[in-house]
């Protein structure tokens, strides 16, 4: 279905709604944050959602949810798909009521993903996510992964790209599976940040010519997008390096990378291994080409043809053998035969050059 042109008509000018109205949004996990963070993409032109959650909206929900509270009882991924399809004609958003838990296999879980342009991994269940991780990055999809801190107000989002950059258990591997992830006493507001921050990532990759990219872009003197961003009330947006952590278990399950990133606006390019640098070639002296012309059978076969002609002599001239004078007779033929030879060596070698 075409996007209508007035329905976006004033966003066209912040993202490509054509672009968007193409892709699909795999949000696992559609409480506070996740639910408000389809909303969002659905506003801003995003074609396809696939909401999925196990659990019913109950009325402890309703101060943090987007769902209102007609919905009650209801579940969240199936009552949101509904509520979305109100919101948007063009949306096309599907729900799937499940848990991701261990009865779902890694090829179940595949089929379920396989088809996003972005995973949101907006459970509150660490293992959860941290599989998605190790799933998304397995079939080369963009994820994101939200979450609120304990503090009131204060969260991250990690952004996990493709194998070449450091996976969500590179980051989050510090952490014990008791930590808690979600602000249970925070007001709806104090996670807007962060859920407006989710939106304009995943809004960046998505769409890399927007200028949600630059959110991603490479800090001055790096190479590598940025990738983890945490928000304290009152402070200044906090961007931290990642590394690669050493033996990760997630990385390990990553191929490599089949997709070609586009870099937002702006980017530096990556560095690039600078070829070894190869030794000038050394300049030869005519001299030197001549005598590496000289191969050794060459001088072997002189010498041969020296001992057969001496022979020869000495067989034809036996007398010649008689004395010492005879002796120096047949050095000096010997010798002359040997000079011979130099020179027409020499002479064949400058006619082998000039030629
Ligand atoms: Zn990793």
């Amino acid at each position: 279905m075409s996007v209508p042109p007035h329905q976006f008509s004033r966003i066209a000018e912040s993202v490509d709604v054509p672009l968007l109205a193409t892709k699909l949004v795999v949000v696992v996990g559609v409480g506070t944050v996740g639910s408000q963070i389809a909303c969002e993409l659905a506003k801003s032109g995003v074609g396809r959602l696939r909401l999925i959650d196990g659990k019913d909206l109950e009325s402890h929900n309703l101060p943090r949810h987007a769902l209102p509270s007609h919905f009650l009882g209801h579940n969240k991924a199936e009552a949101l798909a509904v509520y979305l399809k109100g919101c948007s004609k063009t949306l096309r958003v599907e729900a799937q009521p499940r848990y991701i838990n261990d009865s779902l296999s890694d090829r179940q879980l595949d089929r379920v993903l396989a088809d996003a342009d972005l995973i949101v991994a907006a459970t509150e269940v660490r293992d959860v996510q941290r599989r998605l991780g190790r799933r998304a990055l397995s079939l080369d999809i963009y994820a994101l992964f939200p979450a609120l801190y304990a503090a009131a107000g204060a969260g991250e989002v990690f952004v996990q790209r493709d194998a070449r950059s450091p996976c969500f258990f590179c980051w989050d591997g510090f952490r014990t599976n008791e930590d808690e992830l979600r602000a249970v006493t925070a007001i709806n507001v104090e996670g807007w940040a962060i859920i407006s921050l989710a939106v304009q990532l995943g809004l960046g990759v998505l769409d890399p010519r927007s200028r949600h990219a630059d959110l991603l872009v490479a800090p001055p003197n790096q190479w590598r997008p940025r990738q983890l961003f945490v928000h304290q009330p009152l402070a200044a947006l906090s961007i931290g390096p990642v590394e690669h952590r050493p033996t990760c278990p997630s990385c390990a399950v990553g191929p490599p990378p089949r997709q070609t990133w586009t870099p937002p606006r702006g980017a530096p390019p990556p560095p690039s291994q600078p070829p070894p640098r190869q030794p000038p070639p050394r300049r030869q002296s005519s001299r030197r080409r001549r005598r590496r012309r000289i191969h050794p059978s060459w001088i072997r076969t002189h010498m041969l043809v020296v001992a057969i002609l001496t022979t020869a002599v000495a067989i034809a001239r036996p007398e010649l053998l008689a004395g010492v004078g005879h002796l120096l007779a047949l050095m000096g033929i010997g010798l002359a035969v040997i000079v011979a030879h130099i020179i027409a060596l020499v002479v064949f070698l400058i006619w082998v050059d000039s030629a």
